[in-house]
């Protein structure tokens, strides 16, 4: 089931050029207020390596 915040959305677009930084930021703040998708595999690698000492 996939549940859209399609408010979240409206105020959370992803911009063009957007930097790794800014797409992980995105992705997390997207994670916590919908659920339309999931963070690509890509990305959790990039935020494991950004969160050391998770065992
Ligand atoms: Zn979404």
């Amino acid at each position: 089931m996939n549940k859209l915040n399609k408010e979240w959305h409206l105020h959370h677009r992803m911009p063009k050029n957007t930097t790794l930084e800014q797409r992980i930021q995105w992705h997390l703040e997207h994670k916590q207020n919908c659920a339309c998708r999931d963070i690509p595999q890509k990305l959790k690698e990039e935020i494991r390596k950004r969160k050391p000492g998770k065992s």
